[in-house]
């Protein structure tokens, strides 16, 4: 089969590999899509801990070709999504339920082979069902959406809260409209680009902003601002220095402030203890997808998330060498591979 590999750091090609077989407790799966994230490209640049030799692609969706010896409760052609984060589940992190911790989380596509081949290894616990009915395109949006959810779950937004997003790729613009589901009534997104200011007016932001035409904290949180005072929660979406520093000062007093864009390791933001404490803010990290697959599966069965608005191009395995090794083009959302597109 095919398979894209990240040999070594800065090192990424197509080539055949041997089909693998399913141990006890997996399933092997026919990849159908398989999306690209920015993961992938810290990854190949070593700016994120990997396993090279290894194959990448954890954002996957396919179907159940085989199953390993225990495996009985899912059939042969059932069409899954897969959670690719696997903990050891013997911790203290992990039974405490805080497995998204867990110091031995090892991921599909990071530190074993992932879904950017024909076929993939996925241990039956790791994969959920999803109907046949289903694009599966869409499938491939379960693990990024899980991701926004388990920060939604953590902002405790309610019925009638107001939200600033910041940053409009694909996680914004998911999160966006897991806001508007949470019961948000308001829901601001920044960013730069028109075309995704326009896309999130397009999934449900009530409001949009530009981050380089304004000072976004007077338009959004200043007294003739679209919320004076501020937001009950800021989401952070973007993982670069300035929408962090946005994001205390856009949150109200007694506001929850939710990190969910990943700053390079070791790089510093200035932040005022003193706000934070004067006006009781929380801020929290959101760090991938505890329990939550199974939800973000149902939500995208559903239908509930505008998905399609959200898919740039469909890719094959060859060329999707080139665009992991080059930033996004400009208005680009989401990238997914099509294994057997020829
Ligand atoms: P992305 O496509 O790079 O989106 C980030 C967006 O932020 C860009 O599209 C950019 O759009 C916008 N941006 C950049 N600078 C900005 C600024 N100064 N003000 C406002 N917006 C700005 O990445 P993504 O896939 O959506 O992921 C977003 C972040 O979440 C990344 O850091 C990713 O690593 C992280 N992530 C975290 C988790 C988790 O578990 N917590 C899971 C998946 C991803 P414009 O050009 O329009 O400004
Ligand atoms: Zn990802």
């Amino acid at each position: 089969m095919k398979a894209l590999r990240l040999e070594a750091i800065g090192d990424l090609f197509v080539r055949e590999v041997d089909t693998p077989s399913p141990g006890p407790g997996d399933l092997l799966v026919r990849v159908e899509a398989c999306g690209i994230c920015g993961t992938d490209r810290h990854l190949l640049h070593g700016e994120f801990p990997s396993m090279p030799p290894v194959t990448l692609g954890h954002e996957f969706c396919g179907i159940v070709e085989a199953v390993g010896k225990d495996v009985s409760d899912i059939a042969i052609g059932a069409r899954i999504t897969g959670d690719p984060n696997i903990s050891c589940g013997r911790c203290p992190q992990c039974r405490a339920g805080r497995v998204n911790l867990c110091p031995a989380l090892r991921a599909i596509g990071i530190h074993r082979d992932g879904g950017f081949a024909d076929y993939v290894i996925v241990p039956r616990i790791q994969a959920h069902e999803i109907p046949l009915s289903l694009d599966p395109v869409h499938g491939a949006f379960c693990e990024p959406l899980a991701c926004c959810l388990h920060g939604i779950d953590l902002s405790g937004i309610r019925a009638g809260s107001s939200v600033v997003v910041l940053g409009g790729g694909v996680i914004g613009l998911l999160t966006v409209q897991l806001a508007r589901l949470a019961g948000a009534t308001t829901v601001i997104l920044s960013t730069r680009q028109a075309v995704k200011r326009r896309l999130a007016e397009d999934v449900g932001a009530t409001a949009t902003v530009d981050p380089s035409a304004s000072d976004i904290i007077e338009a959004i949180a200043g007294p003739a601002g679209l919320v004076p005072g501020g937001v009950d929660v800021v989401i952070e979406c973007a993982g670069v220095a300035e929408t962090v520093r946005q994001s205390t000062r856009l949150a109200r007093s007694g506001g929850t402030v939710v990190i969910l864009g990943v700053m390079p390791q070791g790089e510093k933001v200035e932040i005022e203890p003193f706000d934070i404490l004067f006006r009781e803010l929380r801020v929290l990290g959101s760090f991938i997808n505890p329990f939550v697959h199974r939800r973000a599966a149902d939500l995208v069965a559903s239908g509930a998330i505008e998905i399609d608005k959200l898919i740039s191009r469909r890719v094959s395995l060859d060329e999707a060498v080139s665009v992991i090794a080059h930033p996004p083009a400009a208005g680009e959302v989401k990238v997914l591979v099509v294994p057997d597109q020829a």
